[in-house]
């Protein structure tokens, strides 16, 4: 095979997909990428379009997709809860058809291929924090199913082709990513948090607030992806990636109301069905592995997500002083948190 490659990215669009192309670009790739833009978006990928290298085509990955290429890369399927609970129906069928369909293409045209699988296939978990080797507390009829168990199914799709077919896979299982370029109306929590105390609204927060999460920056995960989809066969298959540093949902919104400088203050809403408790990842695995590991603080990875939204809203609304942040940690000063609303039992907080 060829040292440069020539790539597919499903999804290549979206967040993650369109930091891929550009990875897969900068190393001397052919990317074809494939969207049907559910969720994406093509401000994601115009500075791309020029690139002699880079091929669009809007295609959904439901419908079988026949071209010729070395390297797959199967990132189609709506992240966020709001877009997936939507269309519960399409979201199972591009995790299950969309799975069977590439992982056809990998096996006729004998290329790799990656799986974005998710830290929901651990579903609400018992173990802390998760292994690969943990099989995960989902529920089967919820609504989260049709993204926890769609992913489950390719999951186990992806292996049962390799292990009747011999198809070379690689599967990382994503934790919680977030950056410049997440959508605006996304619906998941950073995007939320970051756009609602830049517009000096109320941050919604589902619960009280105590379920944790792990947040990993975007670079540091598309790093993960090239490592992982480069490793040879011995290395156990998934791999988790992302960041292990825990935080409640609560002490995200007050960094961000922090590092916004925003008078913001926090309301409290129910919170949604079968919302975890608690996630983080073990990375040993990656770690030892792969040789990787994240890199960028989530105070850091925050501010440059900031700037990216702020930017986005400029014109619109109120201009945060987000030059206080080049001053680093020190340099900025903390807001006070201001707390109104109700928890999900409807208590006055
Ligand atoms: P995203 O919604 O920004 O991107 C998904 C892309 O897939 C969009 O461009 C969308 O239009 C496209 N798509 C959806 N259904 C399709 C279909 N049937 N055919 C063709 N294209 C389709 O989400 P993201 O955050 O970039 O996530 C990318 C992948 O990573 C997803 O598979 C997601 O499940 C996985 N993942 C992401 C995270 C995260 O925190 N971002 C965590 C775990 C797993
Ligand atoms: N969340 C929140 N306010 C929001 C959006 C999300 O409090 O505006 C909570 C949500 O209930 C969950 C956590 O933040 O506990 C992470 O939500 P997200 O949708 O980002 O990801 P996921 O639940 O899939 O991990």
């Amino acid at each position: 095979m060829p040292n440069t490659k020539r790539t597919l990215v499903t999804g290549g669009s979206g967040f993650l997909g369109s930091y891929l192309c550009e990875s897969l670009l900068a190393d001397g790739h052919d990317v074809l990428c494939v969207d049907n833009f559910q969720t994406g978006s093509r401000r994601n990928i115009e500075h791309l379009l020029g690139h002699p290298r880079f091929e669009l085509m809007r295609h959904d990955i439901t419908v079988p997709l026949y071209v010729e290429v070395d390297e797959i890369w199967n990132l189609a399927c709506p992240a966020s809860p709001v877009h997936y609970q939507s269309d519960p129906v399409k979201t199972v069928k591009t995790s299950v058809m969309g799975a069977i369909n590439m992982l056809g293409l990998a096996r006729r045209t004998k290329s790799r291929i990656f799986q974005a699988s998710t830290s929901e296939v651990y579903g609400d978990p018992h173990i802390h924090p998760q292994t690969e080797g943990y099989w995960g507390n989902v529920n089967p009829n919820g609504p989260r199913s049709c993204y926890d168990e769609g992913k489950r199914c390719a999951e186990t799709l992806f292996f049962d082709y390799h292990r009747q077919y011999n198809v070379q896979i690689r599967m990382a299982r994503i934790f919680n990513t977030y950056g410049p370029r997440m959508s605006e109306n996304d619906g998941r929590v950073v995007s939320n948090f970051v756009v609602q105390a830049l517009k000096g609204e109320p941050l919604t927060l589902y619960g009280d607030g105590s379920q944790t999460r792990s947040f990993c920056y975007v670079d540091d995960l598309i790093r993960g992806f090239r490592a992982l989809m480069s490793c040879d066969d011995s290395v156990p298959q998934p791999v988790n990636l992302g960041n292990p540093t825990e935080l409640t949902i609560l002490e995200l919104a007050e960094l961000v109301v922090q590092l916004t400088g925003s008078r913001s203050r926090v309301e409290f809403r129910a919170l949604p069905g079968d919302d975890p408790l608690q996630r983080k990842p073990d990375i040993s695995r990656a770690t030892d592995m792969l040789k990787w590991k994240p890199e960028i603080a989530l105070r850091v990875g925050l501010e440059r997500t900031i700037k990216y939204f702020d930017a986005h809203l400029s014109g619109r609304q109120t201009r945060i002083h987000l030059e206080l942040m080049d001053a680093g940690d020190t340099g900025i000063p903390a807001a006070p948190m201001h707390i109104i609303g109700r928890n999900g039992d409807g208590a006055r907080i």
